[in-house]
């Protein structure tokens, strides 16, 4: 019987460890490090499960608002921070744990320590607590090493009150104010935090609008509610320097007009993006190549420009979310074990875990017509469905995107309360090659939200029970 394939993973987040343990599952020998003693990498440990955990929270707080409506009045909520954040914690840890268990199962060799490249066949694991660096040969390796928060030097303060997601997420304080820079994913999702904690919210956005490149009709949805939650949301404004000061942070905003304005703030979550580590030592050693903005050039495959050496998750390449990596993983270990196997999805779903959320998948509006393609677009209002009324949710909308001339269905977006568990249906229909017929024929269960993507479908052939807008000929 011939050797096992050894394979080397670099990074143990959600490529790495779906990577090492795919490969064990194939038959592969496999070694996995990561310089944290810990197994789930950036999405574990500091961002989306922590992060999630946090907003569950946040969501309570607001569903308990919303409740006085209807008579069910819960008073102001009593905020324990030091409980909120060890429950936080104790998600983490149960599946920190419960992944490093995975492991032992699998006999995936785990070593802590920091990876760089000897040559193209082999790693030196340099341990954590220092000591002689420890040599680890491979037939192949695959790069999931991920990304860190961008920090430009006019943001970089050495100052506590300045903080970083990972910083944001262990909410020293949750009181006075908080200016947010950046209104993107971790912008909207940790400024909604802090907000339903009990902070005054400013989020600053350099672009139009938040969440750029996302389709306006969906963003209009949680703008409003964001509206509604926070001190101020500011667009079109750059946050150009931050300075220390003995009573607050000072931040010098640059609007549209080229009018600047200094305003101080208690503490500042920096959220402007996410650059790849991609400068593993000893990388040059090898053939490995990155782009203009420091991601590894990959193949359909995942196979870098070097043949022994792959590389998955942030480290190679946007969209930075953890279902892109899971997915790659496998198409790199399948490659190895010699199946065929591409990451060529037609629909990467994507939410933003605001309240309401917004979810969109496959073809968007904003890209359909950046490419000029032609497209039709079918919007159900969830204010004409049952279940949304039920929740007292009736502000989301349910879009799909579809080819004018197949009814196939292109892409679908979403924005209101739980839009992220419906999208899955949409990933699938897309993927499926479904038609809009296809949607509105499918039985959809009553009364859930789930509705809304048939009675989009229904929409788009002007034959929808619950709203009259018949089809123009
Ligand atoms: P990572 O998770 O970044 O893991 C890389 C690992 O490599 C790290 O553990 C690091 O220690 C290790 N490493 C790096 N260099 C070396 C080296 N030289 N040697 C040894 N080890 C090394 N995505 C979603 O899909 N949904 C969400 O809800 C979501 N929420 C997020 C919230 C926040 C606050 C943040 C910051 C991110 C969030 N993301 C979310 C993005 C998600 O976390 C990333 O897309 C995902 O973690 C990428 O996985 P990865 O395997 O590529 O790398
Ligand atoms: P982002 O790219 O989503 O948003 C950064 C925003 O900051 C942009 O809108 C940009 O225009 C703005 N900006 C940059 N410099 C600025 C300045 N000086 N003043 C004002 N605005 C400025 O980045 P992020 O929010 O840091 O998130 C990073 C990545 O992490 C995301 O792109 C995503 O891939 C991942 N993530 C995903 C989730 C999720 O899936 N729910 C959650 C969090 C993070």
């Amino acid at each position: 019987m011939p050797d096992a394939t050894r394979l080397v993973v670099i990074g143990a987040g959600p490529g790495g460890y779906t990577a090492a343990f795919h490969a064990a599952d194939l038959g592969m020998r496999v070694t996995l490090v990561d310089e944290s003693p810990r197994l789930g990498g950036v999405c574990l440990q500091r961002g989306c499960i922590p992060s999630k955990a946090l907003l569950h929270a946040a969501g309570v707080i607001g569903d308990a608002r919303r409740a006085a409506r209807w008579g069910v009045a819960f008073g102001a909520p009593a905020i324990d921070l030091d409980r909120l954040r060890g429950w936080k914690d104790e998600v983490v840890s149960a599946l920190t744990g419960g992944l490093g268990r995975l492991a032992q199962q699998r006999a995936v060799t785990f070593l802590q320590g920091r990876a760089a490249f000897a040559d193209r066949h082999k790693v030196m694991v340099e341990p954590a607590g220092g000591g002689e660096p420890l040599g680890v040969p491979f037939d192949y390796a695959i790069v999931a090493t991920g990304s860190r928060p961008v920090r430009p030097a006019t943001l970089a303060l050495d100052d506590p009150r300045v903080m970083d997601s990972t910083g944001a997420l262990e909410i020293a304080r949750a009181s006075g104010s908080l200016l947010v820079v950046g209104g993107g994913y971790i912008g909207l999702e940790l400024g909604a935090v802090y907000a339903a904690l009990g902070c005054t919210v400013t989020v600053v956005e350099m672009t139009a609008g938040l969440l750029p490149g996302v389709d306006a009709d969906l963003v209009r949805v949680v703008a409003r509610q964001m509206d509604r939650e926070l001190d101020g949301v500011r667009l079109r404004t750059k946050v150009a320097v931050l300075r220390p000061r003995p009573d607050g942070i000072e931040a010098l905003l640059e609007g549209p007009d080229g009018q600047s304005e200094a305003r101080l703030f208690d503490q500042v979550l920096v959220a402007v993006g996410r650059s790849p580590n991609s400068r593993i030592a000893g990388l040059e050693r090898t053939a490995v190549e990155l782009d203009g903005r420091g991601f590894i050039v990959v193949d359909a495959h995942r196979r870098t420009a070097e043949p022994s050496i792959f590389a998955i998750g942030d480290v190679a390449g946007e969209p930075m979310l953890a279902h892109k990596a899971f997915h790659e993983a496998r198409a790199a270990v399948e490659t190895i074990a010699g199946r065929p196997a591409a990451f060529e999805p037609l629909a990467v779903p994507a939410v933003v875990f605001t309240d309401p959320e917004v979810a969109w998948c496959g073809l968007t509006e904003t890209r359909a017509a950046g490419e000029g393609r032609a497209v039709k677009v079918s919007r159900f209002p969830w204010g004409a469905s049952g279940r949304a009324l039920t929740l007292d949710r009736p502000e989301g909308i349910t879009k799909l995107v579809v080819d004018p001339d197949s009814e196939q269905l292109l892409g679908v977006g979403m924005a209101g309360a739980g839009a992220g568990e419906l999208i899955a249906e949409g990933v699938l229909a897309v993927e499926m090659g479904a038609t809009v017929s296809d949607l509105r024929l499918s039985i959809h269960p009553h009364p859930t939200l789930s509705e809304t993507v048939a009675e989009a479908a229904d929409l788009f052939f002007g034959e929808c029970t619950h709203l009259y807008r018949p089809k123009r000929s």
